[in-house]
């Protein structure tokens, strides 16, 4: 048995994006594994730091989580603010965190590019947050999309630095993991790109969303003018609705959507509106079981202080012993 840690920023409802790319895999870990998932709430301050929700959408997280299967029996399901172990962590590991090697992640000059009002330091530590969330429980295995992969090679060298420098063996290398396979990248609607909340509105489409916004928002996506000749390679916009079909429709479909392609006879309106039943007919039983589960608020308090109290069990071990490695007093 492993330990796994995985995260999903609070800044929005979850999408097929992560779904695909991230909750899929915490449900079939779950299983087999010690899986620690939490809800980022202080990552989604780097971009979010003030919202009128925080509450509520750190909440419709924690609800996703569970309509889509994971049991906190199971797995260990905590708010990361409910951990302050992480920030002291976070803090300790900044020291082994080089701002050049911070300053040419990919994903902060995106942010920066997104954010330029808002270039704070949360940003540019990032990553340092996201390795302090996996290896305060000393996980090995990180189930995430293909966006995190350069994250994950930067909590591999924060850690062996630490090792290094201590000369111990502390904390094991985390890798991303997606059970063998390549890690997924979700395309969005908007031709290019991968799905995400912030990539602007359309883009994404969401488990809690209903049938008629995904069917509007499926017909609007992006797509070209069409083969003018057999076997002509994919644009990207067209690819993604490939993409996209291979996730939620039956093969014979996708197949029968190929050949049309390949023939030069594919109606886009029509891809289109089979793959935008396809996706509610795959989002319809999460949509029920999310809405079920909001009514339900003495659970969900419940869960949220179960889970942050295994967490901060965990977590304060972890601590522990780094204060001593590093030599502090106490
Ligand atoms: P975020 O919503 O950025 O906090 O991402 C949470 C998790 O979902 C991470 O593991 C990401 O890798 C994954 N994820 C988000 N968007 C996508 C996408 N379009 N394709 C694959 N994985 C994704």
């Amino acid at each position: 048995m492993e330990t796994v840690v995985s995260g999903i920023r609070s800044t929005g409802n979850l999408h097929i994006g992560n779904y695909f790319g991230a909750i899929k895999n915490f449900i079939r870990m779950q299983e087999e594994h010690n899986c620690f998932f939490f809800i980022a709430d202080m990552h989604a301050l780097t971009t979010h730091p003030k919202s009128e929700d925080f509450k509520q959408s750190v909440k419709n997280v924690v609800v996703e989580y569970l309509a889509v299967g994971l049991d906190p029996e199971k797995s260990t399901i905590y708010i990361q603010s409910d951990v302050p172990q992480i920030s002291e962590l976070y803090l300790l590991m900044n020291m082994y965190a080089y701002v050049g090697e911070l300053e040419r992640c990919t994903s902060f000059k995106d942010k920066i590019r997104k954010h330029p009002d808002n270039i704070n330091a949360g940003l540019l530590t990032y990553p340092v947050l996201m390795a302090s969330d996996i290896i305060i429980h000393k996980a090995t295995k990180v189930p995430v999309g293909k966006d995190q992969e350069q994250h994950l090679e930067m909590a591999r060298n924060f850690v062996n630095r630490f090792n290094h420098l201590y000369n111990v063996d502390y904390f094991p290398e985390p890798y991303a993991f997606n059970f063998g396979e390549n890690l997924v990248k979700v395309p969005g609607l908007d031709g290019s790109g991968k799905m995400g909340k912030s990539e602007g509105e359309g883009n994404a489409i969401f488990l809690s969303e209903d049938p008629a916004s995904i069917r509007k928002k499926i017909m609007r996506a992006v797509s070209d003018s069409g083969p003018t000749e057999a076997n002509q390679p994919k644009t990207e916009a067209i690819q993604n609705l490939f993409t996209l079909m291979s996730l939620v429709s039956k093969p014979e479909t996708i197949s029968f959507f190929e050949n049309e392609y390949n023939g030069c006879s594919i109606r886009y309106g029509d891809m289109k509106k089979q793959l935008a039943e396809d996706m509610i007919a795959f989002t319809a039983p999460l949509k029920d079981e999310i809405e079920k589960l909001h009514s339900n608020e003495k659970y969900l308090n419940e869960v949220i202080a179960y889970g942050g109290e295994k967490a901060r069990e965990s977590a304060s071990k972890t601590l522990k012993e780094v204060r001593e490695i590093i030599g502090f007093m106490h």
